[in-house]
């Protein structure tokens, strides 16, 4: 390097598993570091750079940063592949023999993105699930950093699997479901085996995905620090006792309102950063505009889950029924089975266009924000999670899979901020808590709701935890260069 060299800024190589949620927050990670004056490269699969491109401003959005640049590499599935359901875990398999070593020949060939303005790249921040990426930095002695883009209480809930088989707490052929755990510290006397995250579902205590999951939660230990996309009024608790194990734990979250606060104080942009993988349908906004206000319940459950045509029904009743207005997010590719998404049933025709609308995808942190919305029928992903607290909005959720059925526990019993009704897809049920949520106990709620967001708030404002975190973070990797 050259002796102008010298001053170059750090230049962190941000990668993450290339699907919806997990990019959007790493995204806001990305933007965050660039207000900092980071050189960022972050990685992304050639079919969601695409979609990107076609569907948000993320390209002239990150234009401003002369230090920023996208690279795009195969995620190893076929072009068609569906990405969404139970098959999006072939992503695990297909980014580790596919894109591991594509990746390490890129960084080889590309001599580590290092160009006249920028330098070899001096950090990596991977997603926690990229083995690979940390098997890289180990062989090159490249400083690793995971990030984490799930709860902190299910990621200790992965790393605390040992001790539940030990314990006989894993339930085997859905047996002991409703047992509460006790070998998960700090969730004593609240966790039952059925909120653990849902791959400690299973047939046989061997199933290969249980030890999967542990030892891709147990590798994320190696790296030199952690960052969770949460905040310590949220989850401290339960990430002290992670701290045992991962020392320099930085909770930089809720990233999104993060970013918002920190581009407030920076530049004169307070637009929202868009990552969509689908084309935002900003109609609703409109009809949103002509509701009164917190009379709505948004439904949306994320990029990933999938729902039969009988679920499908109980939902559409169920909604229906409540009397309530709702706007419903049906991805295009998210009913498996017979029948069609767009055909209303007959019964429930008139109910739903009096009070119902339907967009193949939101642009959900406006849709939380906005004034008609007073309740979020949720599939309790990570991102939503915390997008629902940051708006206040009260949630009522039926987790998909993963950290979901954990979050979803967190959600009804630890912050009392919605209804967790797992494992449950009955119209009767829906019509009564979409009641208890938009009018019984509408109040309660929305009060505690409010008050979480608060501290949400609190977090990401300067002297904030999250806020002091992302400084500590920042000054941690420019340690990286001396
Ligand atoms: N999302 C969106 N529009 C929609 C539905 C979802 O922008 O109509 C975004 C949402 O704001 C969140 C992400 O997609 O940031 C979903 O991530 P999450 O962790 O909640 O769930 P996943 O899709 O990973 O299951």
């Amino acid at each position: 390097m050259s002796s102008q060299g010298a001053t170059l800024p750090p230049h962190v190589l941000i990668f993450p598993l290339p699907i919806q949620g997990h990019v959007n927050s790493m995204l806001n990670l990305a933007e965050l570091l660039c207000l900092s004056s980071l050189d960022i490269t972050f990685m992304v699969s050639d079919f969601s750079h695409t979609r990107l491109l076609k569907h948000t401003t993320i390209a002239s959005r990150f234009e401003r940063y002369a230090g920023f640049s996208f690279q795009s590499i195969s995620d190893g599935l076929p072009y068609d592949h569906p990405r969404a359901g139970d098959q999006i875990m072939d992503m695990l398999p297909s980014t580790k023999n596919i894109t591991g070593p594509l990746f390490k020949q890129m960084m080889l060939e590309k001599n580590l993105f290092a160009s006249e303005s920028r330098r070899p790249i001096t950090c990596i921040i991977a997603d926690g699930v990229l083995s690979f990426a940390g098997d890289f930095a180990e062989e090159k002695g490249i400083p690793l950093i995971y990030f984490r883009t799930i709860s902190a209480c299910s990621f200790w809930a992965y790393l605390r699997i040992p001790e539940l088989i030990e314990a006989g707490e894993i339930s085997v052929k859905g047996i002991g479901m409703d047992q509460i755990v006790q070998s998960v510290p700090g969730m004593e006397g609240f966790l039952r085996a059925r909120d653990l995250p849902s791959f400690c579902r299973v047939n046989n205590i061997n199933e290969p995905i249980l030890h999967t999951v542990y030892s891709v939660a147990e590798q994320t230990t190696r790296a030199q620090a952690v960052i969770f996309n949460t905040f310590e009024d949220l989850e401290g608790p339960i990430v002290s006792h992670i701290r045992k194990h991962i020392p320099r734990l930085f909770t930089i979250g809720p990233n999104h309102s993060h970013l918002k606060s920190r581009l407030a104080e920076k530049t004169a942009e307070n637009s929202i950063l868009s990552g969509s993988f689908w084309a935002e349908d900003r109609s609703c906004l409109d009809w949103l505009n002509a509701q009164p206000p917190k009379s709505v319940i948004y439904v949306s459950f994320g990029s990933i889950t999938v729902v039969s045509r009988e679920q499908l029904l109980e939902f559409w009743h169920g909604l229906v029924n409540s009397g309530h207005r709702f706007l419903w997010v049906m991805r295009p590719d998210s009913i498996v089975g017979e029948g069609g998404k767009s055909q209303i049933p007959k019964e429930l025709e008139e109910g739903t266009s009096a009070r119902g609308y339907m967009v193949g995808w939101a642009p959900q942190e406006e849709v939380l924000n906005h004034e008609a919305v007073g309740g979020f029928l949720t599939h309790s992903g990570w991102n939503s999670t915390l997008e629902s607290i940051v708006a206040g909005v009260p949630m009522i959720c039926w987790p998909y899979f993963a950290d979901q059925t954990t979050n979803s526990r967190f959600v009804s019993e630890v912050w009392k901020i919605g209804l967790d009704m797992k494992d449950t897809c009955d119209r009767e049920i829906i019509e009564k808590v979409v009641r208890e949520i938009m009018k019984e106990r509408k109040e309660e709620f929305l009060e505690r709701g409010q008050n979480m967001a608060k501290l949400a708030r609190k977090a990401v404002s300067e002297g904030g935890s999250s806020y002091c975190n992302l400084d500590a973070l920042i000054d941690y990797i420019k340690t990286m260069i001396i």
